[in-house]
């Protein structure tokens, strides 16, 4: 990579300590996730936060200031290369230049600790647990979203931070929209045929062994493309992935007993967002230009691997042979079509990471209105549960009955991070959008039903991997599709999809 200007050289060997931090902090909250003894919490929120300490350090440090200050003074001059690393790092930097040191240091230990709690709280099935922490932590948003600024709304601040220039006046004009053309569709399905089902392939007395299920996962992400020698794949209570390096891209899946679906859709999904960043040029590595365009195009890729392609009718009829030999009983004498039907069942439920592409969005809908009533205080986290509860009745037409069920499903706000969950959304806008194009420039349902994905990769590689933080998600997606984001692209592709399913005019 050939960087000309010398101060940014300069800045670019400190940032290179900053990354290093980041990806060591990355590690521990892998293990945090993964393998930690309940007893070790309290040293690892300290190790944390401390690291986190070092980081702003790093930021705060008088020479790099000065030196970044320098650097954003002659942008204009500099090549396009250069100019994307300025770019990202103005905008990594908003953080430590607004946020005082001591509530950012606040917060990293205080969400290692509410983690936990939220731990507990999922083990006894009470929101009370998790509730002290909670509200600490939404105050302590509410403080971040002041130093960090904002012209309407105090959310936006936070909003921005997981996507650049994302507002919710631009989210409520997507949410109504979503909600209006979505309920109808929910509706005239689920009043149709509830007996589609040849046989109960779902069922309690069912059982799918959980090495069967893990040896699918990597079955699985093999013929995506996803590189063992740069990953694997271990066990959290909630599915990720985390890049530790740019040679350690690393998921996690759960499973469960009675239903092979999860954990075979959960691979697919963080394998998705796996082979995102282990496809960035690796000349990004360590530079600020490394990781995904933006956690919306991020979303986009993983649901992509799960949706577009993995819930196909294409896909489904590859995998029907190989699910039947991987699970020879329980699956024998269904075929293709029953798959399809039984991957693409539209049913409201309680739990979002279970949600059919149709109701998934009403999920988040729900947590964009909370989180934004929780920052603008209109809303007290007490209340969290009996809101949960009339919004799941409004959306979805259910009502949860405990808590595990309802507000303590989602492990984000236990690290505080509010204003993630609509990245969700713009994820699954973006992939409709990437799959229109997609489709025009390959034979995807050709490929896909022959269980090649060879050609898919490398196109989603050459036009959205390769290129890391290089341009601003609303350049990428102009770039790869002409078009910029809205929800049109995302709902014709629902009634397509489903009309032909349901054979219902939608
Ligand atoms: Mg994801």
């Amino acid at each position: 990579m050939k960087i000309f200007d010398k101060n940014l050289r300069k800045l670019l060997l400190k940032y290179r300590e900053i990354y290093l931090l980041e990806k060591t902090t990355l590690v521990l909250n892998w293990d945090l996730n993964v393998n930690l003894p309940s007893k070790a919490t309290d040293a690892r929120a300290e190790q944390i936060s401390y690291l986190s300490e070092l980081i702003t350090e790093k930021w705060l440090d008088p020479e790099f200031k000065a030196n970044f200050e320098k650097v954003v003074l002659k942008k204009e001059k500099l090549s396009e290369l250069e100019r994307g690393i300025v770019r990202n790092l103005e905008r990594e930097s908003k953080l430590y230049y607004k946020v005082p040191k001591e509530i950012i240091t606040k917060k990293a230990r205080l969400s290692t600790l509410a983690f936990m709690s939220w731990r507990q709280a999922r083990l006894k099935n009470r929101f009370s647990f998790f509730l002290p922490n909670l509200v600490k932590l939404v105050e302590l948003d509410r403080v971040i979203a002041e130093h960090l600024g904002y012209s309407l709304n105090p959310y936006d601040a936070l909003l921005d931070l997981y996507e650049p220039g994302l507002t919710s006046g631009f989210l409520k004009k997507i949410f109504e929209r979503l909600k209006e053309e979505l309920t109808p569709i929910i509706i005239k399905i689920t009043s149709k045929d509830k007996t589609r089902e040849k046989f109960k392939i779902i069922d309690s007395k069912k059982i799918y062994p959980l090495k069967a299920q893990k040896k699918l996962s990597f079955f699985v992400l093999k013929k995506m493309g996803y590189d063992f020698a740069s990953g694997r794949m271990d066990v959290s209570p909630h599915p990720f992935t985390t890049t530790l390096g740019r040679f350690d891209v690393r998921i996690t899946n759960r499973y469960k007993k009675h239903d092979f679906r999860e954990s075979l859709m959960g691979a697919m999904h963080e394998g998705g967002h796996a082979l995102y960043n282990q496809g960035i040029n690796k000349e990004y590595e360590y530079t600020p230009l490394d990781g995904g365009a933006s956690l919306g195009i991020h979303e986009s890729q993983s649901r992509f691997w799960e949706n577009q392609i993995g819930r196909s009718e294409d896909f489904l009829r590859f995998m029907t042979p190989i699910l039947q030999a991987f699970f020879p009983n329980q699956l024998s004498g269904v075929d293709n079509r029953d798959l399809f039907v039984l991957f693409n069942k539209v049913e409201p439920g309680f739990i979002r990471v279970e949600a059919d592409e149709v109701t998934y969005n009403l999920h988040i809908a729900l947590r964009f209105e909370i989180e934004d009533a929780l920052i603008n205080a209109t809303l007290k986290p007490k209340g969290l549960p009996e809101v949960w509860r009339v919004k799941m009745k409004n959306y979805l037409g259910i009502v949860p009955e405990n808590d595990n069920q309802g507000v303590l499903q989602d492990v984000h706000w236990s690290y505080g991070a509010f204003g993630y969950f609509p990245t969700y959304t713009l994820g699954n806008l973006y992939a409709a959008l990437f799959y229109e194009v997609i489709r025009k420039e390959l034979e995807v349902e050709d490929l896909v039903s022959r269980g090649e994905f060879t050609a898919i990769l490398s196109w989603l590689r050459e036009n959205i991997h390769k290129y890391g933080k290089f341009y601003w998600p609303d350049e990428l997606v102009e770039r790869v599709t002409g078009k910029s984001l809205d929800s049109n692209h995302f709902i014709d592709y629902i009634k397509t999809k489903y009309s032909k399913i349901y054979e219902l005019s939608l």
